[in-house]
């Protein structure tokens, strides 16, 4: 929490923060007025801040950054002074001298300053869309977070420093504006212009400030218990905005009745921008997102496309209240501001659609967090953060996916009702202040009485997680690494955790059903026995919900893949998760691995079926074109049966995931299986759709299916044809389905046309994604790995700072051959980036860990293919 300055005499670092702006001064009201030029692409503005002053002072330092600040003064009960105003531009600061010392009590500082509205996607920047009439238009929007609001004014940019803000914005007479609150004045200006006033916003910090100008529309406002909601889009796209309307209201309604607190803001604007470098941002009462993650129609939507729109408005709406109105004290706190935000997110996206399973969904975002978290070069969800740019590294898989992932056990193993009512507390104590990690343990502490705080450090303030082991008779842990560390190398995995486990046995099976609830235990450093039945096979992680792999004896694990069909889908979906990361470990055969993926039978949850495509696809790298044909009659012995029995067309009464799984299994048969049926109904289908016509003639779940068969067999025209449905697409998932499809054609010349495209047409925000899948094609991806080596100052240049590590995702299936995973390794390691190289170093690890596989396991998994190939037609 802020708290009034203590004096220099108790202060906790009587050295100076080199990081963190005095606190002789603490902003209380931003009164900001900005005028953008979007012709020119430069504003000006003002600001008015409303200080208290704890001592007497001659300086005042606040944040500024690409701003040329004139005009300053300080007003205070004694008089007004001017300020002499130094930048210091690598500091981005700027220090405000005046002529005689002022304070302690209140001031006023003011100023004048021009600013530039750049397209880096960062601060106060530039975004364009093409109309409906073909022009070119532009905008002006913000992306405050970490540290850009010091772009567009001079503040005190820290999250500690919260304050009101009072905005008007000068605009051109046709364009909107938009901020945080409800506009509360409007008049046209001497000049022809309009002055747009917005309300004070509550008390909050710098990095959730928003402003909006552009010739922009705006749905009529949807009442949601007093609440006005609205969507801010391009013209013309207003009939992509009900599904967003229907889940905020969904969003709001659960949200005030999880916390037991109303909405904190006057209102909400949802708006899409065309040009928006991360998925969304939940500036107070005016959230922004990038187009997929806002638009959509739900008519020519696949469910995961709509499920994507559900989770981040969800994620960034649970942030009205944890984040916004509660906010970290520090940068290092991001994590749990993202974590709370993910496990929220689905939480609430489950509650508005419980046929989308999406805890068993998010399963498999775990799966994603744990494949890096067993590396050495994983890290702890928390770390100290000195600058804010360490903690820009907070933003990954470890964070949102692994820190929701121990957020979801704890809930598990704390009860619901227990956990709901410790973070209700947690807001309510915080309202409106800043916290650290710490204050959420202790509220969840004094809520359940469990020692809430030393088992959550276990798991926060270390890397990696265990591997829990059944053998003789025991349950025991281990720290869980893919490899061994190298030598003299350092580790970031830990151990031991506390382990909160969940224990099931399955019933006899021909005997009567029975079992009572799992029984729960805390694992800690030492073994634990457990008593052990071969007719009833103890399930270690119960529910599928802890964040740790397990491993069983062979025999054990033979009798639970015989009763897969006993298991809730996420632990059958762990089962092979598991399976697959001690294969990749050392730990188990290829065999094993095939063996259960040969017992998934009828199984009806993608995330299962989804472990094998992926392994099938990294074998693909692994073997030599002459085994080929091994590798495709394997994937259809395994994929085949369950995808003929899917067909290609949604069934009566089918679960709401299975259009999903049938997607899945196409893909991978047409791709992978290089299987004919398949690939000639794609291609009949593609051929079928008309171009603009939107997906009348292609079932929207199978799209992005039949988009990556009909590029992975790659007729004359193909290229051509998905290339024009990209440049008219009919809707932002249409866009980017198209899109991203281009990068799956197994040819290298194609692959250096569209990495050609990445670096020119494609909107920043989506080329560095595309340049990641192009490296993952089998074919091209060494040759665009060419072309990032040889572009590579242009393309640090062109994209995103925080889509850098993005971009090199791809990298770490360039395995194909020893040489080239060792040229990519050198060449990374040889060009850190400057922000997110740990992504990078991770990327790499597991490029080692693949090439590893393949050294290790060639002949085996070969052998494993070839026998499961083979029983196809026994
Ligand atoms: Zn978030």
């Amino acid at each position: 929490m802020p708290s009034p300055d203590p004096g220099p005499a108790s202060r906790p670092h009587p050295e100076p923060d080199p990081h963190r702006l005095p606190r002789t001064a603490e902003p209380t009201v931003y009164r900001i007025t900005l005028a953008p030029d979007l012709g020119t692409a430069t504003f000006t503005g003002s600001v008015e801040v409303e200080l208290t002053l704890h001592d007497r002072t001659d300086r005042l330092v606040a944040n500024a950054a690409e701003l040329a600040i004139e005009g300053a003064t300080v007003e205070t009960l004694s008089g007004t002074h001017d300020a002499q105003v130094e930048l210091d531009e690598a500091a981005e600061r700027v220090t405000f001298t005046l002529d005689a010392p002022v304070g302690p009590g209140p001031a006023l500082l003011r100023c004048h300053f021009t600013g530039v509205l750049n397209d880096k996607l960062r601060g106060f920047y530039r975004s364009s869309f093409v109309d409906q009439e073909g022009q070119t238009r532009t905008l002006a929007t913000t992306q405050m977070e970490s540290t850009d609001a010091r772009r567009a004014f001079p503040c005190w940019d820290e999250p500690d420093r919260k304050a009101e803000f009072e905005v008007t914005l000068v605009v051109d007479a046709e364009l909107a504006a938009f901020s945080n609150s409800p506009v509360i004045e409007e008049r046209p200006t001497d000049d022809g212009r309009r002055m747009v006033r917005f309300a004070p916003t509550m008390k909050m910090s710098t990095y959730l400030v928003a402003f909006i100008v552009g010739p922009l529309e705006v749905t009529d406002p949807v009442d949601v218990d007093g609440v006005p909601v609205r969507v801010i889009h391009a013209p013309g796209k207003a009939h992509l905005t009900g599904f967003a309307l229907e889940v905020a209201a969904h969003a709001l309604r659960f949200f005030a009745e999880y916390f037991d607190i109303g909405y904190p803001a006057q209102k909400l604007d949802l708006a899409a921008i065309p040009d928006f470098a991360f998925g969304a941002m939940e500036n107070l009462g005016c959230v922004t997102f990038r187009e997929t993650a806002l638009l959509v129609d739900p008519a020519t939507a696949a469910r995961t496309e709509l499920e994507r729109v559900a989770d981040v408005i969800s994620h960034e709406i649970a942030h009205m209240w944890f984040g916004d109105l509660v906010t970290m004290g520090w940068w290092e706190g991001i994590w749990l501001n993202e974590a709370f935000a993910t496990f929220m997110e689905v939480l609430c996206v489950d509650a508005f659609q419980p046929a989308w399973e999406r805890w068993v969904s998010f399963g498999l975002e775990r799966e994603a967090a744990l494949a890096v978290d067993g590396l050495h070069a994983t890290r702890p969800i928390e770390y100290p953060v000195a600058s804010p740019e360490e903690a820009n590294g907070m933003f990954d898989v470890l964070t949102y996916q692994k820190g929701g992932s121990v957020l979801r056990m704890l809930e598990r193993y704390l009860g619901a009702e227990v956990f709901r009512d410790g973070v209700r507390d947690y807001l309510a104590s915080h309202a409106y202040a800043n916290t650290v990690t710490s204050d959420l343990w202790d509220a969840l502490e004094a809520a359940s009485g469990q020692p809430v705080r030393s088992l959550m450090d276990s798991w926060i303030l270390q890397g990696g997680h265990p591997l829990v082991s059944l053998a003789d008779g025991r349950l025991s842990q281990t720290p869980f690494a893919y490899r061994p560390a190298d030598p003299g190398a350092t580790s970031a995995i830990g151990g031991p955790w506390q382990v909160p486990l969940l224990l099931r046995t399955l019933t006899p099976a021909d005997g009567p059903a029975e079992g009572g609830p799992p029984e729960r235990l805390l694992l800690g450093p030492d073994p634990i026995p457990v008593a052990l039945d071969p007719d009833r096979p103890l399930v270690v992680n119960a529910g599928g919900w802890g964040v740790y792999r397990t491993s069983y004896p062979p025999d054990h694990l033979a009798r639970l893949a015989r009763r897969l069909a006993e298991l809730a889908p996420l632990e059958r979906a762990g089962l092979l998760t598991d399976g697959w990361a001690l294969l990749l470990a050392g730990h188990q055969s290829p065999d094993d691995f095939v063996d259960l993926a040969a017992h998934l039978g009828d199984e009806d949850e993608p995330s299962t079926y989804g472990v094998v495509a992926g392994a099938l696809g990294l074998f693909d790298r692994l073997i030599d074109d002459g085994q080929r044909p091994v590798l495709e009659a394997a994937t259809r012995a395994l994929l085949g049966p369950r995808a003929g029995q899917l067909g290609w067309d949604k069934q009566a009464g089918e679960k709401e995931r299975v259009p999903t799984l049938r997607a899945l299994l196409l893909r991978a048969l047409g791709t992978l299986g290089a299987d004919p049926e398949v690939r000639a109904e794609a291609a009949r289908r593609f051929d079928a759709s008309p171009v603009g016509g939107g997906s009348a003639a292609i079932d929207p779940d199978v799209e992005d299916a039949v988009l990556a068969v009909v590029a992975a067999e790659g007729r004359p025209g193909d290229y051509e044809a998905i290339l024009e449905r990209y440049r008219h697409p009919t809707t932002p998932q249409d866009e980017i389905r198209h899109l991203y499809a281009l990068a799956g054609f197994n040819d290298a010349e194609l692959a250096r046309r569209t990495f050609q495209l990445a670096t020119t047409e494609v909107r920043t925000q989506n080329a560095p994604y595309l340049v990641s899948i192009l490296l993952t094609n089998r074919v091209g991806g060494p040759a665009v790995w060419e072309l990032v080596k040889a572009h590579w100052d242009d393309l640090l240049a062109r994209f995103p700072v925080n889509s850098h590590p993005r971009m090199l995702d791809g990298a770490r299936t360039l395995c194909g051959s020893p040489e080239l995973a060792r040229d990519v390794t050198r060449f990374l390691a040889e060009h850190p980036l400057a922000s997110g190289q740990r992504t990078v170093t991770q990327n790499l690890e597991r490029l080692a860990v693949n090439v590893d596989l393949g050294r290790r396991e060639h002949d085996r998994i070969v052998a494993a293919l070839s026998r499961v190939a083979g029983g196809a037609g026994a």
